[in-house]
């Protein structure tokens, strides 16, 4: 018996290790492509900063800003990821609303959302104070949203990200859903692994640490809430964050 557990351990780390590999080839490449960009806009602006018009330089400017929030978003997801790995991520809770947040949410992943023609949506109450994170809880909102648009289908004309707030009691179903690529059945179990991405959906290759829903599910466990999802390949699929509500 010890043995194939042994084996079986030994497999797992196997696994774990191949896809750290992978990760690492993946987030060299994703820093790599924003810098070069920073770079050659920054290189271009000192060079030719005399023939530059103003909205050249704004739309010059507008792409060297956005590749640095990019750039943010992704470091921050190591360090994030590293607390993790250490246990050293905290929460800090207050109250606030969090159909409020759903719309920040839904402002900032607007330009994202328009460049992928995919729609944004809410639906539920007007109003719902929560006791929770709420720096916390926007990360994992704007990561369940970012991924229904990442993960949009191409082929529908009609693409949406819907974020619903149901209460229940004492507590509150965040449910966000998409009408995307779906996750193939085989790899459902494993979408919450630290680097696991579904591999390359024919040519549709898009960005990412595989980090995300990991990330996700830390703070949702750590508030003392769950995280599951429903997906159908071809479809969409439906990410469901259940918190209490109060203290
Ligand atoms: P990534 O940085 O790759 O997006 P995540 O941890 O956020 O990492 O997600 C892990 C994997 O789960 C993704 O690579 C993708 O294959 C799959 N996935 C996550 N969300 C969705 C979604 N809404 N639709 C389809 N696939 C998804």
């Amino acid at each position: 018996i010890t043995d194939v557990t042994n084996t079986k351990e030994l497999e797992r780390l196997k696994q774990i290790d191949a896809l750290k590999t992978e990760f690492i080839a993946n987030v060299s490449h994703e820093l790599r492509t924003p810098l070069a960009a920073i770079r050659a806009y920054v290189e271009t602006i000192l060079n030719s900063l005399d023939e530059l018009n103003k909205t050249m330089l704004k739309d010059f400017m507008k792409t060297v800003f956005d590749e640095t929030l990019h750039l943010e978003n992704l470091v921050n997801q190591i360090l994030d990821f590293a607390k993790i790995e250490q246990k050293t991520l905290k929460l800090e809770k207050t109250w606030f609303d969090l159909v409020e947040l759903c719309q920040e949410v839904i402002q900032s992943m607007g330009e994202f959302a328009k460049s992928k023609q995919v729609s944004l949506e809410y639906e539920g109450p007007d109003q719902l104070i929560v006791f929770a994170d709420r720096m916390r809880l926007r990360q994992v909102l704007m990561n369940l949203v970012s991924n229904g648009i990442k993960y949009s289908n191409p082929e529908n004309r009609y693409k949406y990200v819907k974020i619903k707030l149901e209460r229940l009691n004492d507590s509150v179903i965040i449910a966000v859903s998409d009408n995307g690529i779906g996750i193939p059945k085989e790899y459902q179990s494993r979408i919450f692994e630290k680097f696991f991405r579904v591999q390359s959906f024919k040519d549709y290759k898009v960005e990412g640490t595989g980090l995300g829903l990991t990330i996700c599910k830390e703070i949702v466990e750590l508030h003392g809430g769950k995280i599951w999802f429903e997906s159908e390949p071809g479809k969409g699929s439906i990410f469901y964050v259940k918190l209490n509500i109060g203290e």
